[in-house]
């Protein structure tokens, strides 16, 4: 999370105020509560498209802060890593991402849960949540690279439970899109 950006709790935090698309970089940034999910590999059915979580982990993700090792030059390494942008995210490409995901929350109408470190000023919130991937995960290179199936669980793809309280539903933010 980028910590140049500021909330003010009198005024509508600026993920309520502004829409994915007018957001400023460090705004958009700062949206990532650093929880490591989509940094897990996934498999997809090639027939339905479904997306199967694993908890193996890129071979970049500090499996305890759950940050990339190397984000700046990650692509060096990590040639397929994607960077998530507003056009994939108001278009609703996103079924890879978890449905804790911030990007995601937002971009269906939702607001942020409790635990976001924009809400709580806390980074740990989101591990305390039990949201991160902090403690759960093994790096793909201790795993053989065609056994992910294996590996399949369910737990990325869901809220945990009980789940992490938020505020009441928002007025729908979606940009109307052809
Ligand atoms: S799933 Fe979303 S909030 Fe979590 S690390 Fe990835 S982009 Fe950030
Ligand atoms: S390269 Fe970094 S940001 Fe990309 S999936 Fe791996 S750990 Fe995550």
């Amino acid at each position: 999370m980028d910590e140049t950006v500021k909330t003010d709790h009198t005024d509508p935090p600026f993920w309520r105020a502004k829409r994915l698309d007018e957001m400023s970089r460090d705004e958009w940034e700062s949206l990532c509560d650093l929880c490591g999910r989509c940094c897990l590999n996934k498999l997809e059915d090639e027939e339905t498209g479904e997306i199967f979580w694993t908890d193996v982990a890129c071979k970049l993700l500090d499996p305890t802060s759950c940050r990339c090792t190397s984000y700046a030059n990650r692509h060096d390494f990590v040639p397929d890593c994607v960077e998530l942008d507003v056009e994939e995210v108001v278009t609703q490409t996103y079924t890879w991402l978890p449905p804790t995901c911030a990007y995601r929350l937002l971009a269906e109408g939702r607001d942020l849960f409790l635990w976001h470190p924009l809400v709580s000023g806390d980074p740990e919130s989101v591990h305390r949540a039990g949201v991160s991937v902090r403690g759960r995960v093994r790096s793909e290179e201790d795993i053989p690279a065609d056994s992910l199936e294996d590996w399949i669980v369910e737990w990325p793809g869901e809220v945990p439970v009980p789940p992490p309280p938020r505020p009441p539903r928002r007025k729908n933010r979606f940009k109307t899109t052809e």
